[in-house]
């Protein structure tokens, strides 16, 4: 055990010089995780974490039935998709399957950024215009030309591309707009950023919107504002990009995909994070003559994307989702939660608003409830205690103030009772 402190000790600074200091820990005090198993982390002395935040391992940490295919796999051949290979072709059957018709073919990427950054390039090339909508404080990515779509918020808000117009978020609780007809106001803002697209000469390539509104604080958008923004788009010639990183894969409890609770079909759907549970894996899933469109111009090919140990992953990660009901799941669980939670409000004034669909969930903490005023070192003091406390959240949002639950998607009833026994505490 010495050892294994000694260890652990030296971890932070070691980690430092090698890593550099941007890359910031999770919490003051920083976990120190060394396996996981299910909705519960471990450390190395044994400590255990409720994981109320990792969307990643969305069937649970260290799945077996993932791992063994994953291993498997790797142990019989792990090539690349310019081979026949029967995984690749059946998990794309499986995964169009799951999406409205249409959506019918995919190309296989490694990471949400890459499969943006592919549909973006796919929208440039099919519309042959070069502007971008994307909603204000918004987060696709990491590549040079996503990192431009992401004007993301607070110390690293990015400048804004001039081929780039951010929509003002349809914000109900701390927005212009409420109540009635807040929908077509909010997306009345489309109209103006379409025009300076157009003014502009770049036009209008495409929209890309997280249907989960999750860096905008996991907004609860008015009925038909993502309708009508998409109306709008591709009225102008531009087609929409429905960036399904974080709603995808049932998360929302009510659809299985995060669009769909919007009425909206993109015509590009991009998919990561939970796809694999942990394997990399990405896709963008679209319409035959778009990929067809980009493919006659580019010989597109990723060396790890659809991989057959990628492929096996993600087949795995689908048939846990599928057999363990884990979408309708997230629904109850998700329900139980923002219940519970509705029920700490009464006795916690810092409860300013209680928000998501299903296993994601938003928590407005404020200093003043009737002024709705953003509490943000309130709102890192309550994810630090609950740490300490052993659950784990975050925080998100333009001001910082929104707790971040999002666990992995097999979180029952009984974690959830851990988790507002916690939140309770905490608060
Ligand atoms: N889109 C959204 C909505 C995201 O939240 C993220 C990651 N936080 C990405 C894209 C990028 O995914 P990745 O980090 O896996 O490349």
């Amino acid at each position: 055990a010495s050892r294994l402190d000694d260890d652990a000790h030296a971890l932070p600074a070691r980690r430092q010089r090698v890593l550099g200091r941007g890359l910031e820990l999770s919490y003051r005090e920083p976990v120190h995780l060394v396996r996981g198993e299910g909705v519960f982390l471990y450390a190395p002395d044994g400590r255990r974490y409720l994981d109320a935040y990792n969307n990643v391992p969305s069937v649970g940490h260290g799945n077996r039935r993932v791992a063994e295919a994953i291993g498997r796999q790797m142990a019989t051949l792990c090539t690349n998709t310019r081979y026949l290979h029967a995984a690749v072709v059946e998990y794309a059957e499986r995964l169009t399957a799951t999406m409205p018709e249409g959506l019918e073919n995919c190309l296989f990427v490694n990471s949400g950024s890459e499969a943006n950054d592919a549909a973006w390039r796919i929208a440039k090339i099919v519309t042959g215009r070069g502007g971008a909508l994307v909603m204000a404080s918004a987060y696709h990515g990491v590549s040079d030309a996503v990192a431009a779509l992401s004007p993301y918020y607070g110390p690293f808000a990015q400048p804004q591309a001039p081929f780039v117009q951010t929509l003002e978020p349809p914000d109900t609780y701390r927005g212009r707009f409420t109540g009635a007809g807040a929908a077509a106001h909010y997306a009345a803002d489309a109209d103006r950023a379409i025009a300076a697209l157009q003014a502009s000469g770049h036009g209008v390539a495409a929209l890309m919107i997280d249907s989960a509104f999750v860096s905008n604080g996991i907004l609860n958008v008015p009925d038909g504002y993502f309708a009508a923004v998409a109306a709008k788009v591709r009225a102008a010639g531009g087609l929409v990009i429905g960036d399904e990183v974080q709603s995808g894969f049932g998360r929302m409890g009510d659809a299985f995909w995060g669009f769909a609770r919007h009425g909206v079909v993109p015509d590009l759907v991009t998919l990561g994070k939970p796809m694999a549970n942990g394997y990399p894996a990405g896709a963008v899933v679209t319409r035959a003559e778009l990929l067809r469109a980009f493919t006659d111009k580019i010989d597109f090919f990723s060396t790890f994307g659809g991989n057959p140990a990628a492929a096996a992953a993600a087949l795995a990660t689908l048939d846990v989702l599928q057999d363990e009901n884990l979408q309708e799941n997230a629904l109850t669980t998700g329900r139980l939660l923002r219940q519970g939670i509705h029920t700490l409000a009464a006795r916690h004034a810092a409860i300013g608003d209680v928000r998501g669909s299903g296993l994601m969930i938003g928590v407005e903490i404020v200093s003043e409830r009737a002024h709705r005023t953003p509490a943000p070192e309130l709102a890192r003091q309550i994810a630090n205690k609950m740490r300490h406390l052993g659950v784990l959240i975050g925080t998100e949002g333009p001001d910082g103030n929104v707790l971040k639950i999002r666990p992995p998607l097999p979180f029952g009833q009984r974690h959830a009772a851990m988790l507002l026994e916690a939140l309770d505490q905490a608060l």
